[in-house]
């Protein structure tokens, strides 16, 4: 291939040949035509191959474009090669640039790009639910603008991002709490990072009542100890008073016994996360056992039955199963009043699932309390349940045994006529 230099010395050698040539042979206007000819080819050329370039840069498809031959291919190639690696260098960019936005999208934490001045750069889904932005809509908006909650636009004017901030929030269904913090980065921008807490809250309150529930628990059998000492310390009593005192002590005592027994029950439930063991369970003599204890604690005030419908086995652990059972038995006979009938039944349903159910004809209870009274500490009623020796755990230690057993606790009253208690087992559980 010719360089540059070398094919003008050649075309001007050639113009200064043909001027010459035709000059000699037929005068020098000739000579003069003949050299602008051999000098316009290569111009026209040129030419031609420029409007080419012309159209090659406006166009989509330069890759595939056919090239020209002679020394204008090589331009046109190495144009061709830049532009193909361009356009793979900013598919790569664009594909980086979407696997940041799909990862960002994925987080479970809202989170919002802010510039130099607090405008929207960009934002997640999750921020735009829980603020009820829409990017397309608040792009480039001041985000003070939006979250306008006196707490946020404290905490942005302040700039000690620090500390996080906690923010409560109306959902769409219900209250959210939203755990924000910035953190600044690049070029004075700013990144706000939202977390739901709500769960973690709620958990938190949770446990706060849960404490201060054990604490009341606790406190009122110990007064009433600590009152009996008392009046025994100070006062000279006659045996028989005596032997009541220490009766009602007794009682106390054992009603702290129970609340512990139950809490920790409750605890043991709680710690273990494995489903509950296969152990084979007979029906007809878990039954026959509870039938004991629950004459035992009516001591003849009620009328009952207990029935095995269908004989078969129950799979799961015999502690647990019988502490639940016994527990939906003692509160029925806790809760209805003497002469009042209660019916036990064990039974396996058309889809093979087991149900061992409690009925009585007690004072049933209003739907409005159906639902929570698996809550710990839970009760309709709080004095009659102390009276009756209730520590408010035992229907949640039934939930957490069912649980534990893949099975549904399932209540039905009717204030006035009665309740049904239902435990159903899953037909894995169920064995002939
Ligand atoms: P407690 O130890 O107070 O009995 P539970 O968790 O066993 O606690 O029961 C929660 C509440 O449910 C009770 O306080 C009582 O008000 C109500 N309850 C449970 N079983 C019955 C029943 N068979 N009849 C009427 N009310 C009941």
């Amino acid at each position: 291939m010719l360089s540059v230099i070398s094919r003008f010395i050649l075309l001007i050698c050639l113009a200064f040949l043909a001027a010459y040539i035709a000059s000699s042979n037929l005068g020098h206007y000739y000579g003069v035509a003949a050299a602008i000819s051999v000098l316009a080819v290569p111009l026209i050329y040129s030419y031609i191959n420029l409007a080419r370039l012309r159209r090659f840069t406006l166009s989509d498809s330069v890759e595939s474009m056919p090239l020209p031959s002679g020394y204008w291919e090589e331009i046109f190639f190495r144009l061709q090669r830049l532009v193909r690696n361009l356009k793979q260098q900013i598919l790569s960019i664009e594909k980086q640039h979407n696997r940041f936005i799909e990862a960002f999208q994925a987080s479970p934490n809202g989170i919002v790009m802010l510039d130099s001045e607090d405008h929207i750069e960009w934002c997640n889904a999750i921020a735009e639910r829980f603020f009820g932005l829409s990017f397309k809509r608040d792009a480039l908006q001041r985000i003070n603008f939006l979250i306008r909650r006196p707490e946020f636009i404290q905490y942005l004017y302040k700039r000690a991002f620090e500390d996080p901030l906690l923010m409560e929030r109306m959902g769409p269904s219900s209250n959210l709490s939203l755990m924000l913090q910035i953190f600044p980065f690049g070029d004075q921008r700013h990144l706000l990072l939202v977390q739901d807490v709500t769960d973690l809250q709620k958990a938190d309150a949770m446990r706060r009542d849960f404490v201060a529930n054990v604490s009341h628990e606790m406190r009122t059998p110990i007064t009433v100890l600590m009152g009996f000492l008392e009046t025994m310390q100070s006062l000279d009593l006659e045996k028989s008073q005596q032997s009541q005192y220490f009766e009602m002590m007794m009682s106390q005592a054992q009603r702290m016994k129970s609340l512990v027994e139950d809490l920790l029950t409750l605890a043991n439930l709680e710690a273990n996360t494995l489903p509950a063991s296969l152990e084979k369970i007979n029906i007809a003599t878990l039954m026959a056992l509870l039938k004991n204890d629950a004459e035992a604690l009516s001591q003849g005030r009620h009328a009952f039955s207990f029935e095995v419908l269908n004989q078969s086995y129950l799979l799961g652990e015999e502690r647990e199963i019988l502490s639940a059972f016994g527990n939906l038995v003692s509160n029925a006979i806790r809760y209805t009043p003497d002469i009042a009938s209660i019916h036990v039944t064990w039974s396996v349903n058309e889809h093979g699932e087991g149900e061992f159910s409690v009925a009585d004809t007690g004072p049933g209870i209003a739907s409005e309390h159906l639902s929570r009274l698996t809550e710990r500490f839970y009760r309709v009623d709080r004095s009659r349940s102390r009276d009756t020796g209730g520590t408010g755990l035992g229907l949640a230690i039934v939930k957490h045994i069912a649980n534990r057993h893949q099975a549904q606790l399932i209540i039905n009253s009717t204030p006035g006529q009665g309740s049904t208690f239902t435990l159903r087992f899953p037909k894995e559980r169920i064995s002939t």
